[in-house]
């Protein structure tokens, strides 16, 4: 419930009870006093009054808004009742015991400090005003102007004594949670700290008292003066990150944030301040922890792939021998002419070879990432070795399915710096991709010297790949392809961008999905 939730439904209550207490003392004169002058129309019109405005305040948003006021001006109905009943019976004791009580009830009724003033000044006045008009009971007439004023002090006294009394404690709560913010606070008047929480004088070393009175320059280690000087003359601040300074001389890196404040009735500055200590170990942990589930990520994908790729060649070795064990066994096979042999002979040597280039990129990978790959840097025509992997290429695919027609745009020669068989491995890795993925389409590969930097550029017109991998193909085991359409380790390219890298130079790719590849690689020249 809101605050003016509240302060209507005690308002409400309040012109309920009114209206009740006013019909009980009707029932009671009517019994008590039947031969008094006692007018139906003023005891209606109190009735009514009070009655009306509880009920309507449920009906009506304006009488709602005004129920307190009401409450107010029933108070001086009924009071002003009393009165004239009083007059009118000549100032018979009953009366005034009446308004008495009456007045004494409605003052406690009354919650705030100015309502019981001025209702206090309604009953003195009517007091006084029928001590002018009935001079034969004065005395009587004038203790409940007395009363009530004394009962106003009395209240005034106590509802003084509770608002201190909740003002302690409001201010223990407020200092409670005060020292107890995980953030340091801080107040200062031209950089005179004049409050400052626990937290802060702890994260400093300092007591809460060695801080106060201290300059806030103090805390901030000299070469961060400067900005913190720059801070404080603006408004709001974004918090930023600055070195701190313990009392023991020590630094801490904290971030700071403030804004401009009244402090007892005085223009100030409130900063809270955040060790950063705790934040950055938080991060640490986080990226310790992200980087460990990738890395079991990549493990157990590299596994299952790794195990794919070896088994493959396996397979098809053992199957081989158990074919040539079955021959010979039934006389099919005849070992002289010894060519009978070289069929299979070179198909052991294909999956040898390409369990060997399994095992020598697992190996390069093992040696990237223990931070042994080391290049053997000399003079290099990377032009002629460039068409010597191209004719290793195709001889090595003699007996394999056609090559696509690989169209080379190279000068005579082109003359630079680097790790010869890192550079074939660089041209190789792209080559290879080039004719994995080409679909069987030409292939463009141009090598050119362009100002420092020497430039190769391998192009295909095959399956493309899609935006979102396009980043991720260089890293370890990353592939843009289900290894059930394509085989591979996902190593090629991050083994080659590594090499390229270690030579000083970049590697990039232009694709789209279904349109094709362009790699191009840049190295330094020397
Ligand atoms: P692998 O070929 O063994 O999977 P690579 O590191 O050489 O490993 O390549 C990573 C991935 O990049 C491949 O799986 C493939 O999805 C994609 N890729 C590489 N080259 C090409 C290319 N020329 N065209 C289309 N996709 C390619």
């Amino acid at each position: 419930m809101s605050q003016d939730e509240k302060e209507l439904a005690t308002y409400r209550n309040l012109l309920a009870f009114a209206g009740i207490v006013y019909l009980l003392w009707w029932f009671a004169v009517n019994d008590l006093f039947p031969t008094a002058v006692n007018p139906l129309p003023g005891r209606m019109f109190v009735v009514l009054f009070c009655f009306s405005a509880w009920i309507l305040s449920y009906f009506s948003s304006t009488i709602a808004r005004h129920t307190r006021l009401l409450f107010i001006c029933s108070t001086w109905v009924i009071t002003g009742h009393f009165f004239y009943l009083f007059f009118k019976n000549s100032g018979s004791i009953n009366w005034v015991v009446g308004s008495f009580i009456t007045v004494s009830a409605i003052s406690l009724g009354l919650l705030s400090a100015e309502a019981l003033f001025f209702y206090s000044a309604f009953v003195a006045t009517l007091s006084f005003l029928m001590f002018a008009l009935l001079p034969s009971v004065h005395q009587s007439l004038l203790l409940p102007g007395l009363f009530t004023i004394l009962l106003q002090a009395n209240i005034a006294l106590n509802s003084r004594l509770k608002v201190i009394k909740n003002l302690a404690a409001s201010n223990e709560r407020f200092q409670l949670l005060f020292n107890s913010s995980f953030e340091g606070i801080l107040v200062h008047e031209q950089g005179e700290i004049i409050a400052v929480n626990d937290s802060l004088a702890r994260m400093f070393g300092y007591s809460r008292g060695e801080v106060l009175g201290l300059n806030i320059a103090n805390l901030v280690h000299p070469d961060d003066r400067k900005l913190i000087a720059i801070k404080q003359t603006l408004p709001e601040v974004a918090p930023y990150e600055v070195r701190g300074i313990t009392k023991h001389g020590s630094y801490v890196d904290i971030e700071v944030r403030g804004k401009p404040c009244i402090y007892d009735g005085r223009p100030a500055r409130l900063v809270t301040v955040q060790d950063l200590k705790d934040r950055k170990k938080a991060e640490q942990e986080k990226i310790a922890f992200l980087t460990m589930t990738e890395n079991v990520r990549l493990r157990d994908e590299f596994l299952s792939i790794a195990s794919h790729e070896l088994k493959t060649p396996l397979s098809s070795l053992k199957l081989q021998s158990q074919l040539i064990e079955r021959d010979i066994k039934n006389g099919k096979m005849n070992i002289s002419p010894p060519e009978i042999f070289f069929d299979a002979t070179r198909i052991f040597n294909r999956q040898i070879e390409r369990l060997t280039e399994l095992v020598e990129a697992m190996l390069d990978v093992s040696r990237i990432s223990t931070g042994r790959l080391t290049l053997d840097k000399r003079k290099v025509d990377f032009a002629h070795r460039l068409r010597d992997i191209l004719t290793a290429l195709q001889i090595h695919n003699e007996n394999g399915p056609p090559l696509p027609t690989i169209l080379v745009e190279a000068p005579p020669q082109l003359l630079m710096i680097g790790d010869p068989i890192r550079l074939d491995q660089i041209a190789e890795n792209l080559l290879t991709n080039a004719i994995k993925y080409g679909d069987g389409k030409d292939i463009q590969v141009y090598l050119r010297a362009e100002g420092p930097e020497a430039l190769l550029v391998v192009q295909d017109h095959g399956l493309g790949i899609a935006p979102e991998y396009k980043e991720k193909i260089f890293d370890r085991f990353e592939r843009a392809i289900s290894a059930r359409k394509i085989s591979g380790l996902g190593l090629g390219l991050y083994i080659t961008r590594k090499i390229v890298e270690a030579h000083g130079g970049t590697i990039s790719v232009k694709s789209d999905l279904g349109e094709g590849s362009t790699f191009t690689v840049r190295l330094p020249l020397s």
